[in-house]
């Protein structure tokens, strides 16, 4: 799969430059051309990279930093305009994975994207965050957004949806459901799993319009990627 980076340039030359030979890589580019632009577009599309230059108008790029680190893990490498020890102190501070001085080599600045990739890519099975379409969980906040829409769920209805994200494509009977969400000393009827996925639907498959959870009649639910 292509991965897509985002470019937060305000140089034209420097941000043309870079959508040519990132281009070239394979990889698929959008550019933005000050702070703001590039906030607003990282938030609205997924993006596996963003390659943001420090010196921007509109919002800095140390604040477009500290603004996506707040919602997202997406890989951050930072352009300092000097070899200023300082800036790149803030840069990794602000939540960058990585800094190239500019002026840089294209070379240099293509080996680092591999390496941020790479290691983003390990992460993410690990991650704090379950991502299915549109859909984020982020597991340590007990918080689920539809594209930047807060998604107010109990919490069982949240310990459902985990367990259904994180076993995406996989098949879970009625009674597993219930063993890991309501647990092994749970006396009550097994339609509690259908009642809360009913919760779940009207909460997200229905208000969106998505199709996250199905029915496999006779045996359970089943997590999988919105498909429309
Ligand atoms: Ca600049």
């Amino acid at each position: 799969m292509q991965e897509k980076i985002l470019v937060i340039e305000d140089e034209t030359k420097i941000a043309r430059f870079l959508e040519l030979e990132l281009n070239h890589e394979g990889y698929m580019v959008e550019i933005a051309h000050d702070g703001r632009e590039g906030y607003e577009k990282a938030k609205a599309e997924n993006f596996d990279l963003i390659i943001l230059d420090l010196m921007l108008p509109g919002l800095s790029g140390i604040e477009v930093c500290r603004r996506l680190r707040r919602e997202s893990d997406v890989a951050i490498i930072m352009l300092t305009a000097k070899d200023d020890i300082m800036d790149k102190v803030m840069g990794l501070d602000s939540g960058a994975d990585d800094y190239v001085t500019k002026p840089f080599a294209i070379e240099e600045l293509l080996a680092r994207i591999r390496v941020v990739l790479k290691r983003k890519g390990k992460k993410e099975l690990h991650s704090h965050i379950l991502r299915a379409g549109d859909l984020t969980l982020f597991k340590d906040e007990y918080r689920v957004t539809y594209k930047d829409e807060e998604i107010s769920l109990s919490k069982k209805e949240f310990e459902l949806l985990k367990y259904l994200m994180e076993n995406k494509g996989i098949v879970l009977t009625r009674e597993k459901i219930l063993d890991h969400v309501w647990g092994y000393d749970y006396f009550g009827d097994t339609n509690v799993t259908d009642v809360y996925i009913r919760y779940l639907r009207n909460k997200i498959d229905q208000k969106f319009a998505v199709q996250f959870i199905h029915t496999i009649r006779g045996v359970g639910y089943m997590f999988k990627e919105n498909e429309k």
